[in-house]
């Protein structure tokens, strides 16, 4: 059973809202060169043609912080510029207009610095993610903690929110990354608890895109479940618009948000009277353009077929050898040869979405 969502402060990330009711939205990460404008500004509009609605990019010196104004004013979603190490990036970025910054607290350097940050990020209306990683976190709280234990990230990402709130700043949101999910689960409870900063959530460094989409799911899913994050991140070392895709379905298959087409298919036994796998995944493919929320059911055989079909927007099911069932919207239209599966389905799904 889903928790009820925990009540977090409200941000906006431009013109998008997190934490209070806002939706929990999808963020990637561009993993081009920043001052390659082309090749990001390409590379956020396919991510924001997948459904992404915050976009991060690396800012990592002089070079990426000039190439920001025009990224951002080609944009068609907001931009945060991920900063480490470096104050005085965070504060060229401020200037060229994104609309959030990260940094993290182990390593952006001394009280005074991150108050100059607080102070042009208050000034200038974005909001600040602390972003703590298990892989960089401060040593004192190495030490007295023996390593970056759940409690250790906690304590790292209070401190540095009670500097920023020091200033005078509260636009904060905060991320807890370890690469392993238990940690990370951990790390988020015991946080969430703590203080009402909208949570972004990640599994950091999850892997490739078959491994990491399964953490991912398991340990973003798992928070969601308990009513904790406001965005999500999934991180993989694939394209990041696989990352927006696999977002979009954990926060689906959640009921969180609806978008696009959803294919429900069967795994197939003896009794599919067509190729469903194939079928299913070229249908997945064909549609992947849609945006507009819609079940499309693809089912092998009259066993559980109809059923599925008929609680789908369209659906597909499989009678006899060669045939097949056409349903919309709960009614048999007509039976239909399998052969035609892949044009059929498509056609019909179009035109509900025309
Ligand atoms: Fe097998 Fe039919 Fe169930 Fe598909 S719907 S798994 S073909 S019994």
């Amino acid at each position: 059973m889903m928790t009820k969502r925990r009540k977090s402060r409200e941000i906006f990330i431009g013109k998008i809202g997190a934490g209070a009711t806002h939706p929990i939205s999808v963020q990637s990460m561009t993993n081009v060169p920043t001052d390659d404008t082309k090749s990001v500004i390409n590379q956020i509009c396919r991510l924001a043609s997948a459904g992404c609605e915050i976009a991060r990019v690396s800012v990592p010196d002089k070079n990426a912080v000039e190439a920001l104004p025009e990224i951002i004013g080609k944009s068609p979603m907001p931009v945060i510029a991920d900063i480490h190490f470096d104050y005085r990036l965070a504060l060229a970025a401020i200037d060229a207009g994104v609309h959030g910054l990260r940094i993290n607290p182990g390593n952006i350097g001394s009280r005074k610095r991150v108050e100059m940050v607080a102070k042009a990020a208050g000034e200038a209306g974005i909001p600040i993610r602390i972003g703590v990683n298990a892989g960089s976190l401060e040593k004192p709280l190495l030490e007295k903690y023996g390593g970056p234990t759940p409690r250790a990230m906690v304590e790292s990402a209070l401190n540095q929110a009670r500097i920023l709130e020091d200033c005078g700043f509260r636009a904060i949101k905060v991320s807890l990354k370890a690469s392993d999910v238990t940690s990370t689960v951990e790390a988020y409870r015991l946080i969430a608890k703590k203080c009402d900063y909208p949570l972004h959530l990640g599994i950091t460094e999850a892997g490739t895109a078959f491994t990491g989409t399964i953490k991912s799911a398991v340990g973003i899913g798992i928070l969601l479940a308990e009513g904790i994050g406001d965005t999500i991140r999934v991180s993989l070392s694939a394209d990041p618009v696989e990352e927006v895709r696999v977002g979009w379905e954990i926060l689906k298959s959640l009921g969180l948000r609806s978008r696009g087409v959803s294919v429900i298919s069967c795994p197939t036994c003896a009794r599919s009277v067509f190729d469903v796998v194939a079928v299913s995944m070229e249908i997945e493919r064909r549609l992947a353009d849609i945006v507009a929320p819609l079940k499309v059911a693809i089912m092998g055989c009259a066993v559980n077929g109809p059923g599925e079909a008929k609680l789908a927007d369209v659906g597909f099911a499989g009678l006899k050898k060669g045939k097949a069932a056409l349903y919309t919207k709960g009614k048999r239209i007509r039976t239909v040869s399998t052969n035609d599966a892949i044009e059929i389905i498509e056609e019909t799904v179009r035109k509900l979405v025309c």
